[in-house]
């Protein structure tokens, strides 16, 4: 699948970085040149620890550069939800952990001033069936009164005409501590601002096998070159191969597509989504979208396909969705269609921890990557630079895979045909 994506297609630069070639020692090693890998690494190196980044093909080649650059408060499923299955408590310091993480990463681009077009304009979830409306308010209503979150803003139907231009939606709901951003300049922005603080990022370096040396310390090999390092990060996420196991077995990869418009007249698109905002649906089989500062609609939803023409048949899918929500973009071109893989737990939250041997880990964010990789990345540098709060909300003590993880693929068809009899037949 892959395919060009409009963010690389619009990239303020095309940067290209040399290949491991020879032996080179380091304080820590980190596999993976997305948000995660590359936020552990600016964050390490600004404290001085020497860190060196390896990515198969370029940063920002997984998800990082190819999502839809909604960066959401919160988690998959309902604040109200997790407070019951993890405590009120825990429940507090997560959500307060999501607004952080959008924080930091508007802290990170105003200091090294990267230009990623990052706003911070609220989402809305825009509600589809009655039923999801209610569940909203109820949300609404349980994060004033137990989290003392006041920032989410039900739309009723009759007033979503201020928000979007469309009739597809019962209403909505917003939240006006989220944000937007073009994914992969900020990924190539944060990369940049790794390498000013002094870490190293070579692509085209797949790690191809982890040992340990005589001195206990690990030893990543790749086609050209060897790292010896006396801490390892693994931030593969849904691209995890055979590189450990343990962390592929634990992370279901779920193909998310995409496709973007043309650039459309400024007044076109401003008045599809009223107050540019990151907008999903409540759909099983979710819609995401979003205008560009280049006046684009990038529009995503899921897909997976096993050839050509079911690649072609579910850009279509996905086309006709667009227009479902917006019959006005009928005769607009688009100009982009892509994909790539979300990460997705068994617990639907994402992890962070070690591995027995110490290596360090972050994945599985859903769709909340965008805003909550790069604090995970952070995460790692402070477990690494012993500063680490041992009480951290997304900590788990210890990674169980998934038994039967290879049938996973299947299981996620089943899922997914489930889902869309969902959306079909619930009221
Ligand atoms: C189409 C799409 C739309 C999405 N939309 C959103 C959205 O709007 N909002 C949101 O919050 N999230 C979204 N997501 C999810 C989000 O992009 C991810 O959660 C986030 O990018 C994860 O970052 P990461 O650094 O952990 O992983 P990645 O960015 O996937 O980085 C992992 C990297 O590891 C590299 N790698 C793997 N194996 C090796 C190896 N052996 N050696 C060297 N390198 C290796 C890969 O090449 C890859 O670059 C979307 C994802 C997709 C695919």
């Amino acid at each position: 699948m892959d395919l060009l994506s409009m963010w690389e297609g619009t990239a303020n630069k095309h940067v290209r970085r040399s290949e491991l070639q020879g032996d080179e020692s380091y304080d820590v090693a980190i596999i993976g040149g997305g948000f995660t890998g590359l936020s552990a690494a600016y964050h390490l190196q600004k404290k001085g620890c020497k860190t060196v980044v390896l990515e198969q093909g370029k940063v920002g080649a997984g998800a990082s550069g190819r999502n839809g650059g909604e960066v959401l408060t919160g988690y998959l499923g309902s604040m109200e939800y997790w407070a019951k299955k993890k405590g009120l408590e825990k429940a507090k310091e997560m959500w307060q952990l999501s607004i952080n993480a959008i924080d930091l990463i508007e802290n990170i681009i105003n200091t090294h001033r990267i230009e990623c077009d990052f706003k911070r304009n609220g989402h809305l979830a825009a509600a589809y069936k009655p039923s999801h409306l209610e569940s909203m308010k109820r949300e609404q209503e349980f994060m004033a009164k137990k989290l003392d979150y006041y920032d989410l803003e039900i739309i009723d139907e009759h007033n979503m005409n201020k928000e979007m231009n469309t009739r597809f939606y019962k209403g909505g709901c917003v939240d006006k501590q989220s944000a937007h951003y073009h994914p992969y300049n900020y990924t190539l922005g944060l990369a940049e601002a790794a390498e000013q603080q002094g870490a190293t990022i070579y692509e085209n370096s797949k790690a191809k096998s982890i040992t340990k040396n005589a001195h206990n310390k690990k030893v990543v090999r790749t086609e050209k070159g060897k790292i010896t390092a006396d801490q390892l990060v693994i931030a593969t996420n849904a691209y995890s191969g055979d590189i450990n196991k343990k962390i592929k077995h634990s992370v279901v990869p779920v193909e998310s597509i995409m496709i973007a418009t043309e650039s459309m007249p400024a007044e076109v698109v401003s008045d599809l989504i009223k107050n540019d905002r990151a907008v999903f649906d409540t759909k099983n089989l979710l819609f995401y979208f979003r205008r560009t500062a280049d006046n684009r609609l990038a529009f995503g939803g899921s897909g997976r396909a096993s050839s050509k023409r079911d690649e072609n048949r579910l850009f279509d899918n996905l086309w006709e969705g667009m227009l479902r929500v917006f019959p006005q973009l009928k005769g607009t071109r688009i100009e982009y269609r892509w994909g790539g893989k979300v990460g997705f737990t068994k617990s639907m939250l994402p992890y962070v921890g070690q591995l027995k041997d110490g290596t360090h880990f972050a994945f599985g964010y859903g769709g909340h990557g965008a805003a909550m990789a790069t604090m995970l990345g952070k995460t790692i540098a402070e477990d690494i630079l012993k500063e680490g709060d041992p009480d951290h909300p997304l900590r788990i003590p210890k990674l169980k895979p998934i038994p039967f993880h290879s049938q996973n693929s299947t299981g996620v068809g089943v899922v997914k045909v489930y889902k869309q009899l969902q959306d079909r037949f619930a009221r």
